[in-house]
């Protein structure tokens, strides 16, 4: 089509600007949702790249699916409007060469399609001989390998521009977030792959709205070159994650309020590899932290429980039980028994102050 081919983005200089800001919504759901989006975004004139999801590799079944193919003219429309350049997450070779036949300038590999070898090898051989650059999401699983696999399998396909995306990795419970960051992981991905772009997703991080900008500003401060940010012109109604969803005006107050890096700021080639690892340890404490506070939530519960039973706050049993099985596992982690004792003996004395402010209450 004739119209379509006047919309000529040099998509390597858009990759390019630091920091670079992807936004739309989590799925395409009409003609009229994409092109209002992609008009609000637009206005804001802070986002470089319009995101939507075609295809949607949702957890459970009966969850909104994607509007599929017929989506893929809405993107084209939005882009010749808007200027902006389009991407969509691809998850099999059929829909790459969709996407790639509709003008999609940007190809994302979904957390879901990382994590599977076949599927990522299936994308890659689609790829093959295609000049479109691919960002990659970490698996769900927090795998280096894993995520660092699927780098590989794209670049043989002969991709020349791959960017990284870190959207957090699900773990088992309750946590702050919907998909826990574990900076460290990302920043080690980083380390591996020297200059490749990456990204970082707030909105999969979060799951809600409230932490978003806290999270972008994490990622701008750890020097992430740009974030993913999900939008959509009625939030609340969205079809997919509608609880991370923010207006376009939404979004543009909360990148107003992130603090950016000034551009006499040190340039990261000169950071030293002694303050990498220093980074990398405050991530690793930040964790160590959350989960201590997790641990000690767990001991209220069974704090209210003893109380409710009338049992005793300390049982000496249990006690040695598991320290016993940290021993056990000394040797292996590179740990000695006093440092387990020192550091178990801590941990008791912080869940005793804890149950007991329970049984006082
Ligand atoms: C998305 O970006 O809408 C998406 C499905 O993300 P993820 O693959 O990170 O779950
Ligand atoms: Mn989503």
């Amino acid at each position: 089509m004739e119209r379509e081919k006047m919309v000529v983005t040099d998509i390597s200089k858009v990759l390019s600007k630091k920091p670079l800001i992807i936004s739309g919504p989590c799925s395409a759901e009409t003609e009229e949702q994409v092109l209002a989006t992609a008009i609000r975004l637009k206005a804001t004139g802070k986002v470089d790249v319009l995101r939507a999801g075609i295809w949607k590799p949702r957890t459970r079944p009966g969850s909104f699916e994607g509007v599929g193919v017929q989506g893929l003219p809405w993107l084209q429309q939005a882009k010749e409007i808007t200027g902006l350049p389009t991407a969509i997450e691809v998850a099999t070779g059929k829909q790459v060469e969709e996407a790639l036949k509709h003008d999609v300038d940007i190809l994302w590999v979904g957390a879901r399609t990382t994590v599977n070898p076949f599927s990522v090898q299936e994308v890659a051989d689609a790829l093959q001989g295609v000049k479109v650059p691919v960002l990659i999401k970490n698996p769900i699983n927090p795998d280096l390998e894993l995520w660092g696999g699927a780098v590989e399998r794209v670049a043989k396909a002969g991709v020349e521009k791959i960017g990284l995306i870190h959207r957090g990795f699900s773990s088992y419970g309750n946590t702050e977030f919907r998909n826990a960051p574990m900076w460290h992981l990302a920043i080690d991905m980083k380390l591996r792959h020297p200059g490749m772009l990456m990204i970082n997703d707030p909105s999969h991080i979060c799951g809600n709205r409230h932490m978003l900008q806290r999270v972008a500003q994490k990622a701008i401060d750890l020097d992430f070159d740009g974030v993913m940010l999900e939008s959509h012109v009625d939030p609340d109604n969205a079809w997919s994650d509608a609880k991370q969803q923010v207006t376009p005006e939404r979004l543009l107050e909360l990148l107003e309020g992130i603090n950016w890096r000034t551009e006499d700021a040190i340039a990261p080639e000169t950071i030293t590899a002694f303050e990498k690892l220093r980074t990398q340890i405050d991530h690793v404490d930040d964790e160590l932290l959350q989960l201590v506070s997790r641990r000690m939530k767990l001991a209220d519960l069974i704090g209210e429980y003893k109380k409710e039973n009338n049992v005793t706050i300390l049982q000496a049993k249990r006690w040695t039980e598991i320290l016993e099985r940290a021993f056990n596992k000394a040797e292996e982690l590179g740990l000695s028994k006093e440092f387990l004792t020192r550091y178990f003996d801590a941990i008791h004395l912080e869940s005793i102050n804890h149950q007991t402010k329970i049984y006082n209450s």
